[in-house]
C-alpha cells in the first residue's frame, strides 16, 4: 500500500533529521521533493498547492528556526500537515462510526459497481459483531448485527451478499429481486426491530458511472431509513478519479464518511490523502485485503506516520492483541524462562501464534519503512506461503523429534522432507534458522533483550 509514496516521503524525513540548519536552499529542495511526491501519489494539485504552501509559511516562521534541532521540527511539522490533510483537525473519533441511537443503528452502503460496497458490509458487519469498535478499556460491545442487500438489478447480488454474510457468520436477511428497494427497506427495519438486532447494514445497488436514477434511488432510500451512518465506497486504486466520485455522490447524498478499499493493491495513496480535503467528509474505513478480516478504522495520524516512514505500530500492537492469544503467548513466556531448552515443539507452537496475528502483509506494512522493505521480499503472500511450509515441515515431524532435533540424521531428514512434500535442502534450513533462534534464546535468557537486541544488530 503506497509503497512509492512512503519510499519518497521517507526518503525526505532521513535527509531532514540530518540538517542542523535550515536554509533557504534545503527548505526548498525539501519542499520540491514533498511536491513530486505527491503528485506522484496522484493527489490532486490543488490539494497539493495547498499542503506545500502550508508547510512553507510554518517552516519560515519561528516554529522551525528557533526549534533545537531545525530539521527534526520540520518533520514534525509536515507529520502534522499531512494528520490534518486526512482529517486529524476533525479532533478525535471523529473518524469513527458513530452508532449512539435507537436500535436498530441503520448504516447505508452507497458506491458504484466494483468498489468493494458487499466485500465492506460484510467486513463491517463482522467488525462490529466482533466488538472491533469498542475502544480499548471500555466494555464489551459486541453487536447484533444484521444485513440485507437492496440491489434488485444485479442477479446475483443478494446471493453475494448471502455468500459473504456466512462467511463473516453474520445474520443476513433475504430479500428478492422483485421486491422494490424501498419495500426491501422498510421490511428489513421491522424484521430489525422485531428481532433486537443493534446494527443494520444495507448493501445498495452500484452502477458502472455515475447516474441520476441510482442517485435517486439511494436518495429516496436515504430518506426513507433515516441511517445514522452513510458510507461511501470507493476503490482507492482509481486515484483522483475515487475522490471524484466521493465528491459527486456527496453533494447528492448527506455522506457521514468515506470507505477507501483495495488501499492493499494501490501504490500511490493518492486518494488516501486527499479524499477528506476534496469531499469534506472523513475517511472511517480502509479496506486492506480481500479477506474479511481486511477492515481498518482509518487514524490520520497512524497513516501519516505511516507514509512518512514511521511505521505504525500502533496498529501493529492493537491488531497483534486482537488475535492472539494472551494466555497462551504468557504461557509460552513462562515456559522458555523455565525450562532450559527451546525446542522444536515450542517454535511450532510460536508460528501458530505468529499465524493467528493475522495476514502477514498487512502486518508487515505497519513496520517502519526499513524494516518493511527488508520484509519486501516476503510480500505477495510469500510470508503465509513460507509459514505453511515451514509449518508443514514441523509437522511431518513426530514429538519426539520436535524435543530432540538432535534425532535428526540424515534417513529421518529425508523421511520429513518427503512427508511434507519439500526438498532435504529446505528442512536443513529450517534446522539452521532454528539453531540460530536457539542461539539467540539463550541470550535472551541469559542477558535480557537489550543484549539480544545488540546481538541483532539493532
Ligand atoms: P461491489 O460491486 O461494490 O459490491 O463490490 P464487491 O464487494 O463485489 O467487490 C469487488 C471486488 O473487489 C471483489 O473481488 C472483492 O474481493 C474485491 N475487494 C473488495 N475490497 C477489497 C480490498 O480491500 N482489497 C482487495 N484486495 N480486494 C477487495
Amino acid at each position: 500500500m503506497f509503497e512509492n509514496l512512503t519510499q519518497r516521503m521517507s526518503r525526505v524525513v532521513k535527509t531532514l533529521r540530518g540538517e542542523a540548519r535550515l536554509t533557504e536552499s534545503n527548505t526548498q529542495d525539501m519542499l520540491r521533493e514533498v511536491r513530486l511526491a505527491l503528485l506522484e501519489a496522484d493527489v490532486a494539485l490543488p490539494v497539493v498547492r495547498e499542503f506545500v504552501a502550508r508547510i512553507k509559511e510554518k517552516a519560515l516562521g519561528h516554529e522551525v528556526a528557533d526549534s533545537l534541532n531545525p530539521g527534526q521540527a520540520l518533520v514534525g511539522i509536515v507529520h502534522s500537515e499531512l494528520t490534518a490533510l486526512m482529517g486529524g483537525d476533525l479532533g478525535e473519533g471523529a473518524s469513527e462510526l458513530s452508532l449512539a441511537t435507537q436500535p436498530p443503528a441503520i448504516i447505508l452502503m452507497a458506491g458504484l459497481q466494483g468498489a468493494g460496497k458487499t466485500t465492506t458490509t460484510g467486513k463491517l458487519a463482522k467488525w462490529l459483531t466482533e466488538g472491533g469498535h469498542v475502544q480499548q478499556g471500555r466494555k464489551s460491545g459486541k453487536k447484533k448485527v444484521l444485513v440485507v442487500s437492496a440491489d434488485v438489478y444485479r442477479p446475483a447480488a443478494i446471493d453475494q451478499l448471502k455468500t459473504v454474510a456466512e462467511q463473516a457468520k453474520v445474520d443476513f436477511l433475504p430479500s428478492d429481486p422483485s421486491q422494490k428497494p424501498e419495500a426491501i427497506a422498510t421490511g428489513a427495519v421491522e424484521h430489525a426491530k422485531r428481532h433486537h438486532y443493534d446494527i443494520l447494514i444495507v448493501d445498495t445497488a452500484g452502477r458502472l458511472g455515475v447516474d441520476e436514477a441510482m442517485m435517486r434511488e439511494i436518495r429516496s432510500l436515504h430518506d426513507l431509513l433515516n441511517p445514522i451512518e452513510t458510507l461511501f465506497v470507493v476503490d482507492a486504486m482509481q486515484g483522483q478519479d475515487a475522490v471524484n466520485t466521493a465528491k459527486a455522490f456527496g453533494d447528492a447524498l448527506p455522506l457521514t464518511g468515506v470507505v477507501l478499499t483495495k488501499l492493499d493493491g494501490d501504490a500511490r495513496g493518492g486518494a488516501a490523502l486527499s479524499v477528506r480535503h476534496v469531499t469534506g467528509k472523513p475517511l472511517k474505513f480502509v479496506g486492506v485485503s480481500e479477506k474479511l478480516d481486511g477492515l481498518e478504522p482509518f487514524h490520520p495520524e497512524r497513516m501519516a506516520q505511516r507514509v512518512l516512514g514511521m511505521g505504525d505500530i500502533v496498529s501493529l500492537v492493537e491488531q497483534a492483541q486482537k488475535n492472539i492469544d494472551i494466555a497462551e503467548a504468557q504461557k509460552m513466556a513462562a515456559k522458555l524462562k523455565s525450562s532450559s531448552r527451546f525446542d522444536l515443539n515450542d517454535f511450532r507452537d510460536q508460528l501458530q501464534q505468529v499465524k493467528k496475528m493475522g495476514d502477514m502483509g498487512s502486518l508487515l506494512e505497519k513496520l517502519p519503512a526499513q524494516f518493511s522493505q527488508a520484509a519486501s521480499q516476503l510480500q505477495g503472500g510469500q510470508a503465509e506461503k513460507q509459514l505453511r511450509r515451514t509449518e508443514g515441515i514441523l509437522n511431518a515431524m513426530t514429538p519426539q523429534e520436535r524435543a530432540k532435533p538432535e534425532l535428526l540424521k540424515a534417513s529421518r531428514k529425508r523421511r520429513i522432507a518427503a512427508g511434507s512434500g519439500v526438498p532435504v535442502q529446505e528442512v536443513n534450513r529450517l534446522l539452521a534458522q532454528f539453531e540460530q533462534m536457539q542461539g539467540m534464546m539463550k541470550q535472551m535468557k541469559k542477558g535480557g533483550m537489550a543484549k539480544m537486541m545488540r546481538a541483532m544488530g539493532g
